[in-house]
Parts: structure tokens; C-alpha cells; sequence
């Protein structure tokens, strides 16, 4: 058998491995195993992942996309669980600090994991315009 891949929501234990396969064993029963992949297109991947979009691993069709392996690492390492240590204002990213952003498959933007500190600041200025008008 293939090694499973595991992510990173299951190596720092928000959820067990178990779990981790149940919620898969879902994906691949009620949404079936597609050999397409929904980010390059490739059809002909030796293997492909159901990939969850917004790192809470619901059994909730939207919140799933099939990619084939480098895909799904890419996603991982660049937009799912975030890699930047800090937000362009110089803000600390950790779990605490930062939250993930759902992708918007309007604007085929990717799940994100943005600066509380910023949003909330950003928000604050936001209110603060408006007041003013
Ligand atoms: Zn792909
Ligand atoms: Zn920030």
C-alpha cells in the first residue's frame, strides 16, 4: 500500500489519524475517486488526493478538491496550513494569531492564512472612514 499522507492538521493533533482516514474513506465513498485534477488538469497522475480546502475537515462536498500528489503538496505548503512565519506588517503568524481564509472559487482564489492583528486593524480603519462620512 502507498504511504498515507498525512497533513499537517493531523501531525500537530487537532484531529487523530484515525479520524483523518475515516473523513477520507468519506470523500472517496460519497464523492467517488476522479482521476482529474481540479488545479493543473492532469488525467493521467499515478495517483490523486482528495484535498480539504479549508483545513477543518467537514464531510462537506465544497469544502473538497481532487489533485494529483504535487498539486496537493503545493497547496499544503503554500496556501492551506500557511507557511509565512510573518504577515507583511512584521506581525508573528502562529495558529493563534492568524486564521485561514476559504477559497473563493468565484475568484479561483485559494484558501489563505491571513494576520488577525492586520484584519482586525484593517477593519478598525474601515470603520473609522466611514464614521467620518
Ligand atoms: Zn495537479
Ligand atoms: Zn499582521
Amino acid at each position: 500500500m502507498d504511504k498515507l499522507y498525512v497533513p499537517r492538521v493531523v501531525r500537530e493533533g487537532r484531529m487523530t489519524l484515525n479520524e483523518y482516514r475515516s473523513v477520507h474513506r468519506w470523500a472517496n465513498r460519497d464523492l467517488g475517486e476522479p482521476s482529474k485534477c481540479e488545479d493543473c488538469g492532469t488525467v493521467d497522475a499515478p495517483r490523486y488526493h482528495w484535498a480539504n480546502v479549508s483545513g477543518t475537515y467537514r464531510e462537506d462536498p465544497d469544502d473538497w478538491r481532487r489533485l494529483c500528489v504535487p498539486c496537493h503538496m503545493s497547496l499544503d505548503r503554500a496556501a492551506h496550513h500557511g507557511v509565512r512565519e510573518y504577515c507583511n506588517n512584521g506581525h508573528r503568524m502562529t495558529p493563534d494569531t492568524s486564521y485561514l481564509r476559504p477559497a473563493n472559487p468565484r475568484t479561483g482564489q485559494l484558501p489563505r492564512v491571513e494576520c488577525r492583528l492586520c484584519s482586525r486593524m484593517s477593519l478598525r480603519a474601515w470603520r473609522k472612514r466611514r464614521s467620518k462620512q
